[in-house]
């Protein structure tokens, strides 16, 4: 029997409606036979208003953290009530959730009392979102006919003690997922948990990361070697470009995971990076779909795309970037120097995106942040240091310009008329990206969007929706 990992992200779960389309979503794959698994994530925003609260209280903003535990308290009440009509069913689950509310607004009373956040702490607060839906959403399934078991994730994601980013520890999880969702999985039943939330060995609530909930959903396909994991947003999957910025976008129905991973940095919205990891490891396709437009196919993240006609699959822009360039005029560059750079960045826990080196000089980018004057700072005991904000980042994406000549020049005159300031084309071989200033992108990525897809490979791209608009 096939086994499908589904993970529903926070528009998914955001209001009783949405639920509702959950709901149905999961129990068509059940009908078509599927064992399935469910990783939910909290309700849209409880995550950040949940980390909000918990800052405020930190900062002795008491009443202002409670208050925002109190709006929460009612939102999921209120979910709750609308969902579940079955008054025992309702009672009860109104009951966890008066419990669940109270022992976090205990949390906060502590936190506005000690005035310090660690990060131990936060991963406690936050997992109250996950907690939450997952509970109300296993509900709703039962109350819908689907014979669904609430399974607290943290049982079943063990991971290391890096609280706020924790590690997954592969073996452990492999171990629970057998002792805990196989027996339920052959009792036809659908496990239900949240995502994003773990634990250590020794019990202590995790988290995976903001995002981490498409990584719990691929940790569970590895674990239980799934035969497909879906990720249900609120999207039609991976796009040639944004649609905001370009009409005439095409769904990408099928992309590699390479290709994926590297639209992954720019469009995190679609895809947690990390998702790949897992399924790419086992080989199990992952699906980008649509909750809120089920019947649409999405696309499919697969180890080896087949080969298409158009060189790229997909344009990205990545803004509020920032260039640095450093320079080293009065000297050429000496062993260690790029080192000593990168220590600067690293010093300042800052990542650096794109690096392009000359004899003299090193330009590098970054997102723009409040650190920048304090980098420069530090980087002008090395060299004449300028930077300058306000930067984009524009990449083209596709496995097919792999040992293509003349890439770069088709490229660059569909963007005559920009201004390019750094040009990289990455080890991986799949990507070309370029930087250039942040009002240029959109006309940029239009420009570029029309030379390179202007026949676009019908295996590749979903053209039949492009007629049916046009
Ligand atoms: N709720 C978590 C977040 O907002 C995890 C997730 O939704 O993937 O970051
Ligand atoms: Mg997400």
């Amino acid at each position: 029997m096939s086994l499908v990992v589904m993970k529903f992200g926070g528009t998914s779960v955001e209001d009783p409606t949405a639920i509702n389309r959950t709901a149905a979503i999961v129990a068509g794959r059940v009908a078509a036979g599927k064992q399935t698994v469910v990783v939910v994530s909290a309700m849209s925003k409880v995550t950040d208003q949940l980390l909000r609260a918990a800052a405020a209280a930190a900062q002795g903003d008491r009443t202002g953290a409670l208050a925002i535990s109190s709006r929460l308290r009612a939102r999921h009440r209120d979910t709750a009530c609308a969902l579940i009509k079955t008054p025992a069913d309702a009672a009860a689950l109104c009951n966890l959730i008066e419990q669940k509310f109270d022992s976090l607004d205990e949390i906060l009373r502590g936190l506005a009392a000690i005035l310090e956040l660690t990060p131990r702490i936060s991963d406690l607060v936050v997992s109250y979102g996950e907690r939450l839906s997952s509970r109300i959403i296993a509900a709703a399934f039962t109350e819908r006919g689907t014979n669904a078991a609430h399974v607290d994730a943290r049982e079943i994601i063990i991971t290391d003690s890096q609280f706020g980013k924790a590690v997954p520890l592969d073996v452990l999880i492999e171990k629970r997922a057998a002792e805990h969702l196989r027996p339920l999985l052959d009792q036809g039943k659908v496990p239900v948990m949240g995502g994003f939330i773990a634990a250590n060995e020794q019990n202590i609530t995790t988290t995976l990361g903001r995002g981490g909930s498409d990584f719990t959903a691929a940790l569970l396909g590895g674990a239980l070697a799934a035969d497909a994991i879906e990720i249900w947003t609120d999207v039609d999957g991976i796009m040639t470009s944004d649609p905001r910025v370009c009409p005439d976008a095409l769904r990408v129905k099928v992309i590699s995971f390479e290709e994926a991973a590297e639209l992954a940095y720019f469009g995190a919205k679609v895809l947690h990076p990390a998702t790949i990891l897992p399924a790419v490891r086992k080989n199990i396709p992952v699906l980008v779909l649509n909750s809120k437009n089920p019947a649409n196919e999405g696309t499919r993240i697969i180890s080896i795309a087949p080969h298409c006609s158009s060189p790229f699959k997909s344009i990205a822009v990545k803004k509020k970037l920032s260039i640095i360039d450093v320079v080293a005029s009065r000297m050429l560059m000496t062993h260690g120097y790029l080192k000593a750079i990168f220590d600067i960045f690293d010093k300042h826990q800052c990542p650096v995106d794109m690096v392009s080196t000359s004899e003299v000089s090193v330009s590098l980018t970054v997102d723009s942040n409040d650190k920048l004057p304090l980098i420069a700072a530090d980087l002008s005991q090395l060299a004449d240091v300028k930077y300058e904000g306000k930067k984009a980042l524009v990449c083209l994406v596709g496995e097919d310009i792999r040992g293509q000549s003349g890439m770069a020049a088709q490229v660059f005159s569909a963007i005559k008329h920009v201004n390019v300031r750094m040009i990289s084309q990455g080890a991986s071989e799949i990507n070309m990206s370029f930087m250039i200033d942040e009002e240029d992108a959109d006309e940029a990525v239009r420009s570029l969007h029309a030379a390179f897809f202007k026949e676009p490979d019908p295996v590749v791209f979903d053209v039949e929706s492009r007629k049916a608009v046009v």
